[in-house]
């Protein structure tokens, strides 16, 4: 296997496991249980921790059950967890969970306490980043706690990791993001030839993670937020950038 086994859980959610020694994994936002133990069984794996990036029960919801299951810890930032995580983590912490080395990113915008989890490169293996619900394959979170210049600044920092990063989020959003960016910027090409591509991978029953931070910088609308063709086609020529992904985060709002 690969270091990650993505899971699909019934709706939009995915949830990780990512290798951390040769029987073990850690897993990431496991609101699910069930499916993460049956997975586990599969390929023989013990579960090292539970690596979780904000506290929505989507997220979160298995954490407990697994943790009294197979005694591992649990891994978040913030007090609103629940369960309350056994390590607490802020930006910047570097994580050794068995074998794999992780740097916390800090990522407020869908909540107060939103952290990714980047697991660099080493050779011959790109390096991975977790999410959540900050950054999507073709969008990004709601602004459930925070405001648009908060969230604009932390997709910065995501958008700062090496370009063949492996991008794995938290929901399946990818097919109406790219609607959504056709919709606001129908002469983009590249938003066209993803959706397309997009399209095709779905209709193949396959995944549409992971993508890359090169593949989200080109094709991501909200990470377009500082092109002249996004600003043009919002018409606000002049605006900037963290005025343009907010008018662009309140349209997508209202587009589903
Ligand atoms: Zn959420």
């Amino acid at each position: 296997m690969t270091d990650v086994i993505a899971i699909k859980v019934p709706g939009t959610n995915f949830t990780y496991l990512h290798r951390c020694g040769p029987d073990s994994v850690l897993v990431v936002d496991p609101g699910n249980a069930p499916l993460v133990l049956e997975a586990l069984r599969t390929h023989h794996l013990a579960l090292k921790a539970i690596l979780v990036t904000h506290h929505h029960w989507d997220h979160v919801g298995g954490a407990a059950d697994l943790q009294r299951k197979t005694r591992c810890e649990l891994i978040g930032a913030g007090a609103t967890l629940i369960p309350a995580p056994d390590r607490t983590v802020a930006d910047g912490d570097v994580l050794e969970v068995g074998a794999v080395t992780i740097r916390v990113v800090a990522t407020p915008g869908h909540t107060q306490n939103s952290v990714c989890y980047y697991v660099p490169a080493r050779p011959g293996v790109p390096g991975v980043v977790y999410t959540g619900d900050t950054l999507f394959v073709g969008g990004c979170g709601r602004l459930l706690e925070c405001d648009a210049p908060t969230l604009w600044q932390s997709l910065q920092k995501l958008a700062a990791l090496p370009e063949e990063t492996l991008v794995y989020c938290g929901h399946d959003y990818a097919l109406e993001n790219y609607e959504f960016a056709t919709t606001i910027a129908p002469d983009h090409r590249r938003f066209r030839e993803r959706l397309a591509e997009i399209q095709k991978t779905i209709e193949y029953d396959r995944l549409t993670v992971p993508s890359t931070i090169e593949q989200e910088k080109a094709t991501n609308i909200f990470l377009q937020a500082d092109h002249p063709q996004i600003r043009a086609a919002l018409g606000l020529p002049e605006a900037r950038p963290e005025e343009v992904f907010a008018e662009l985060r309140s349209r997508k709002d209202l587009f589903g």
